[in-house]
């Protein structure tokens, strides 16, 4: 950690005494047990064969029915609700700007990530579909009435892009293709730009370049860990997964190269054991490739091999969030910031003015992904509610109010502005 800077200037957001961390020793997953032979590869789904008729509801006492993508995608419940295809209000949200469309099949994701509820070792105890995913179900709609949904409301459609969310599975980048295609026949690609969200391990350099030459507007690859330890450990060997960190690399090279600047990006999970300082390397080291890095907080979801874990306490996520922000969009570099001997920032690299400037502005304490029609520091993936419970926000899906703003603020530890 030779480049951390002892921390001698701006205390802004400076780790109090009791602060606490998600440290690395621990963050261990628990690990995947066996699944019973006839559990295995969506075997129950398939067995039974109940054909699907149309929207199908999570966990809703029916027998799953058989659904495959490109026919069949999911949604989650906010692009469900503000689809129409699903009753229900959300909390401070009237819609979600982003449709991410997720790939689904009776097998399912045959990755086994430890911090996702989609991953194949839940095989035993729930069928695929049936699964939550960053924290809520995501309803199986038939392709078709999706793209029928969208295009009747043309350019007053609410959604500012659309994403499709590839999975590891053998027809998955033929799938995404089809998608794709069924989605650009009726809906044009500059009205909603679409998003492409990869699974890398199944992916080769002209498969980034098909989805680019067939509208694709941005490609992100969901690196999630941030140091290549923490991605063995969740997503390759640690649990029986296929993942390989440097092929997650060799993808994310060929979008920049096919892409191009600004067109591509990682995601990112904060505090599943890395240091502050080693998550804003990365985010700079995206930067000075010409990409961007959307952020995740870890919430330790039912059901994962990490539901027995802490979610990452909201003073390191807020630092990094704000650093983040700061490194993304206004020209700070890591190396003018400080750090404490724990990785923890200490100093923003900014005057205290400047940076209060920023907290009280509050985008950067915003979801953060593709953009959408507002700005370009706004997201239109603003996933409601995906990374926390409302009771204590992580990433805001709407701009945070004074109240808001104070809670962020005692987080931070930077004093609160009353009035
Ligand atoms: S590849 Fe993606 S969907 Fe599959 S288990 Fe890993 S994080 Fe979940």
């Amino acid at each position: 950690m030779g480049c951390i800077k002892p921390s001698g200037e701006t205390p802004t957001g400076m780790p109090g005494s009791d602060a606490a961390f998600n440290a690395f020793a621990a963050m261990q997953p628990r690990a995947p047990s066996a699944t019973p032979v006839e559990a295995r590869n969506g075997r129950r789904v398939k067995e039974a064969g109940v054909p699907p008729q149309g929207v199908y509801l999570p966990n809703n006492n029916v027998l799953t029915p058989q659904m495959r993508s490109p026919e069949y995608v999911q949604m989650s419940n906010a692009a469900a609700i503000t689809l129409g295809i699903m009753p229900g209000r959300m909390h401070r949200c009237g819609c979600t700007r982003c449709l991410n469309l997720l790939l689904t099949y009776p097998e399912g994701c045959r990755a086994n990530c430890a911090y996702c509820g989609l991953a194949r070792h839940r095989e035993a105890e729930r069928d695929y579909a049936d699964r939550n995913f960053i924290r809520v179900d995501w309803p199986a709609v038939p392709m078709q009435q999706v793209v029928d949904i969208v295009a009747r409301d043309g350019g007053n459609s609410p959604f500012h892009r659309m994403c499709i969310s590839m999975i590891t599975h053998p027809n998955s980048d033929a799938d995404t293709v089809a998608v794709l295609r069924t989605w650009t026949a009726s809906i044009d690609p500059s009205v909603i730009p679409i998003s492409i969200l990869s699974n890398p391990t199944t992916m080769q350099r002209e498969d980034v370049a098909r989805l680019r030459d067939l509208g694709a507007d941005i490609f992100t690859v969901a690196l999630d860990a941030a140091t290549p330890a923490i991605f063995d450990r969740t997503r390759g060997k640690g649990v029986q997964s296929p993942h390989r960190w440097q092929k997650y690399w060799e993808i994310l090279l060929d979008a920049r190269d096919v892409f191009g600047p600004q067109k591509f990006g990682a995601h990112i999970i904060v505090g599943m054991g890395e240091t502050e300082y080693e998550v804003l390397a990365l985010v700079q080291q995206l930067v000075d490739l010409g990409g961007h890095s959307h952020l995740f907080c870890f919430f330790p979801e039912d059901g994962s091999l990490m539901d027995h874990l802490p979610a990452t306490p909201r003073d390191q996520w807020r630092r990094v969030q704000l650093a983040r922000y700061l490194i993304d969009y206004a020209g700070v570099r890591v190396e003018q910031m400080s750090f404490d001997a724990e990785g923890r920032v200490t100093g923003y690299g900014l005057p205290m003015p400047e940076v209060e400037r920023v907290v009280t502005e509050g985008v950067a304490f915003r979801t953060s992904g593709c953009p959408g029609k507002f700005r370009d520091d706004v997201s239109a993936c603003d996933r409601p509610y995906g990374d926390s419970p409302p009771s204590n926000i992580a990433s805001f899906p709407f701009q945070p109010n004074k109240k808001d703003l104070q809670k962020i603020r005692r987080q931070l530890r930077i004093p609160v502005v009353e009035g």
